[in-house]
């Protein structure tokens, strides 16, 4: 397929105008036009395009992709030697960053809901991006570490009663351990994100809501999966994800 017919499904699939975000969404970089084969994964870093350029991708589809607002604007450096691999041989950059987070059946939430057995009746805060609902099966906050731990293959750090029973959850893949607050509000047993920052645990002991964070990677590989695996389906190309190791 052509690569414009693939960034116009994408965007509007994904609805870009509707959100405010820190990153262009969308083609970041530009490569051949043709695409057969699409490598998805979860950060645009110098060892995965190694790893889609061995497996010949014509495009590499990523939730962190490049030019987040405030950082330095030069191509120079570790950004060169990427950008540098990607127009050197032609493979073209798509990155969906809070689309992605946020898509009622693609996004990361919902693809981790789904993982996690967690059955959505909401959504709250910023951009309506967090989501809320229910266990499947209530159980006790140590069985649920360690339903996670199987599903996800990495031990969350878990801030709260082992012994409380969790029924209402609030989720957020990656990096929202500032919306801990607003969870509160919701009035759930647990929250759970990809990070946790030092003032987290203290929230979590006086407001008695545990706080799981289950890994930044770890919460982010579902999203761009589904939509690689939605898009080959779609439109008869290659998928592949590939997962670059991150213990964070
Ligand atoms: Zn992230």
């Amino acid at each position: 397929m052509y690569r414009d017919e693939l960034e116009n499904h994408l965007n509007q699939l994904l609805d870009i105008p509707r959100f405010q975000d820190y990153c262009p969404n969308g083609l970041q970089v530009e490569g051949r036009c043709e695409i057969h084969t699409v490598v998805s994964g979860v950060t645009a870093s110098l060892d995965l395009l190694q790893a889609a350029l061995e497996a010949k991708a014509d495009a590499v589809l990523v939730h962190h992709g490049y030019f987040w607002r405030g950082e330095d604007m030069r191509i120079t450096g570790i950004k060169k030697r990427r950008i540098a691999l990607l127009m050197n041989h032609q493979i073209n950059l798509f990155a969906y960053h809070l689309p992605l987070d946020a898509h009622s059946q693609f996004g990361n939430n919902a693809q981790l809901g789904k993982k996690l057995g967690f059955v959505e009746n909401g959504r709250f805060g910023g951009q309506d991006i967090m989501m809320q609902g229910e266990l499947k099966v209530s159980m006790s906050l140590a069985a649920l570490g360690d339903q996670i731990s199987q599903t996800l293959l990495r031990r969350p750090m878990i801030i709260g009663d082992p012994d409380k029973t969790i029924q209402r959850i609030a989720w957020c893949t990656g990096s929202a351990q500032n919306y801990f607050d607003a969870a509160i509000l919701q009035n759930v047993d647990a929250y759970l994100t990809g990070e946790i920052s030092e003032q987290n645990v203290h929230a979590a002991r006086e407001s008695g809501v545990a706080f799981i964070a289950a890994g930044h990677h770890a919460t982010e590989r579902y999203g761009v999966q589904a939509l690689g695996n939605h898009i080959a389906q779609e439109f008869g190309i290659q998928h592949q994800f590939i997962d670059i190791e991150n213990p964070v």
